[in-house]
């Protein structure tokens, strides 16, 4: 997992880097040019005896005179220019106009920065993660089947309606008021590739969701807190706009573990900030593994939903060996 301080470090890195390779790049084509132009540091010379007489003594000249130099120097100005375009001199172009590219504006971190965060952060989930193929659009509603079964359950109006409600989740999105989502149901019924699709699209908003499995993130966790590296990661948990812990039940469980999810949960919902998880355990199993206090948590806080159907992964397994 990357944390959201890792992620700001890259982008103020990614930008810095692209501005240097400009500035680098101009430094080369400007000594080149300056070297088969003497005219160049000519016009420097001229423009430096005209601003330093105005500086020292701009009250002794006549408004007419200030004027003629002022005139002679945008002259000069305009030439020096037209010679570093002919001699192919890049200009520096910024990616971002608003903080030419420092990622800061009066003290504030600018937008672009958050942007390209938040980029970093999809790329590093896209290594670790199949973010590109899971999406809502290719989620397939034809594996679950259309009929009820025993219980009264149809599965493909199941998962329609809570792909309805992920899609909802993301337009909606707000990281201050958006609501926890527990999914729950056997594994292989889509719980991953529907939350892999609301961690892209909340990305594609600008926002910074953390992704991980349980076993990822405790253990991430676990390792700064033995390591005495501080607890990045732990804030990053803390505060990310959207956290997503997948597989919840799957991680070896200590008590270690078990008072980090609860603080997690607890905090994430005392702050008022979107948790979303998926467990192939059932309230009860829940109930059982961690302490009544996360599953009460959990029960009072969070949208339930139980996915239905057949084993996806199975069923594909199936059409491709035949
Ligand atoms: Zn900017």
């Amino acid at each position: 997992m990357i944390t959201k301080e890792a992620a700001y470090k890259k982008a103020f890195e990614n930008i810095n880097q692209s501005l240097k390779e400009k500035q680098a790049k101009r430094e080369i084509m400007l000594n080149a040019a300056y070297k088969s132009n003497a005219r160049l540091s000519e016009i420097d010379r001229e423009l430096a005896v005209i601003g330093a007489k105005l500086a020292v003594d701009a009250l002794a000249y006549g408004a007419d005179t200030v004027e003629k130099a002022r005139d002679k120097s945008e002259a000069l100005a305009a030439e020096k220019k037209l010679l570093l375009k002919k001699a192919q001199v890049p200009e520096i172009t910024y990616n971002c106009d608003i903080c030419k590219d420092s990622g800061r504006v009066s003290g504030k971190i600018c937008e672009c920065v958050k942007r390209e965060a938040a980029a970093v952060i999809a790329e590093a989930l896209s290594r670790e993660m199949p973010l590109e193929s899971c999406r809502f659009d290719n989620f397939d509603l034809s594996y679950y089947p259309d009929a009820t079964d025993e219980k009264n359950q149809n599965p493909r109006r199941r998962m329609t309606s809570i792909l309805n409600l992920c899609r909802d989740y993301v337009s909606t999105f707000n990281p201050q008021t958006s609501k926890n989502l527990l999914f729950t149901g056997d594994s292989g019924l889509g719980k991953t590739h529907l939350t892999l699709s609301i961690v892209s699209g909340v990305i594609e908003k600008g926002y910074l969701p953390i992704y991980g499995s349980a076993e990822n993130l405790f253990s991430a966790v676990e390792a700064e807190r033995f390591s005495g590296e501080g607890r990045g990661n732990y804030d990053a948990l803390l505060n990310c706009d959207l956290l997503v812990i997948d597989d919840l039940g799957a991680e070896h469980a200590t008590a270690f573990t078990k008072s980090v999810l609860y603080n997690f949960i607890n905090t994430r919902i005392l702050t008022g900030k979107p948790t979303v998880i998926n467990t192939n355990l059932t309230m009860k199993q829940l109930e059982e593994r961690y302490t009544p206090r996360v599953s009460s948590r959990l029960i009072g806080n969070y949208e339930g939903h139980r996915f239905i159907g057949r084993d996806i992964r199975q069923q594909k397994s199936l059409e491709c060996s035949g």
